[in-house]
């Protein structure tokens, strides 16, 4: 047994298994799941129907001058989360090469974050919620009962990303994506990627997600009763 409405973090790189676990975890405890990457997917979305893709020169400055025309929510009542832009539910265009291929510049900018901030602790707020992304132990919720940060192998988690099929790219390619995110989310200035404090580091590489759960699990039951 575990206590009624906890908040539970996961971060670490893509690839890595966080949305498969998160899934598992907030079925097991009757919790909600958030997966956060989708608001900044979404939110890339928007600036991309904006022309993103069309700016050269200065755009930073085009993507905080443009941030505040778009809304970004999430219903996270249903079993599968919406994920909404302006409106619109979005889909599988959010996992698009012109998204991944911008999410992490754009992410990287202070006017983004807070506005996602904000709108994350709102979610996160009513407790009993599996939250996964970048920066949720360190800044989001720190204050969270149970924090994890899982990671994997660069080659493992590429041809993790690979064999789901959504990327429409050779392996080769999908690693050096991902590489090129896990540089630009972990030195950035604001809210890099990073391993909390107090957050458990479970290395996923040669583990099933069963044996990814069991640990997490275990892990979160000691710290609920303790
Ligand atoms: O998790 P996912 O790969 O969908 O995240 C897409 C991008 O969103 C990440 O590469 C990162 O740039 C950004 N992100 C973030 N902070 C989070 C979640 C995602 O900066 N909490």
């Amino acid at each position: 047994m575990v206590a009624m409405e906890p908040v539970v973090t996961i971060d670490g790189p893509s690839g890595a298994g966080k949305s498969s676990v998160a899934r598992v975890l907030a079925k097991r405890g009757g919790w909600r799941y958030l997966d956060t990457g989708s608001l900044y997917r979404a939110l890339t979305l928007g600036l991309l129907s904006r022309g993103l893709a069309q700016v050269s020169n200065q755009r930073a400055e085009w993507i905080c001058a443009n941030v505040a025309a778009i809304r970004v929510g999430a219903d996270l009542s249903a079993h599968d989360p919406k994920t909404f832009c302006n409106g619109a539910e979005v889909g599988h265009e959010i996992r698009g090469e012109a998204v991944t291929r911008n999410v992490s510049e754009v992410s990287a900018l202070p006017c983004v974050r807070s506005g996602l901030l904000l709108l994350q602790r709102e979610l996160i707020a009513l407790g009993g919620i599996v939250v996964e992304g970048r920066d949720i132990g360190s800044v989001v919720w720190p204050q969270a009962a149970a924090k994890f940060y899982l990671t994997a192998d660069l080659k493992a988690r590429a041809q993790r990303r690979y064999a789901e099929g959504s990327t429409g790219i050779d392996i080769n390619s999908v690693e050096g994506s991902i590489a090129e995110r896990d540089q630009v989310d972990s030195t950035r200035v604001h809210s890099p990627l990073t391993i909390a404090e107090g957050a458990m580091i479970v290395d996923t590489t040669e583990l099933t997600l069963e044996q990814v759960v069991e640990r997490i699990w275990d892990e979160i039951e000691r710290k609920l009763l303790s």
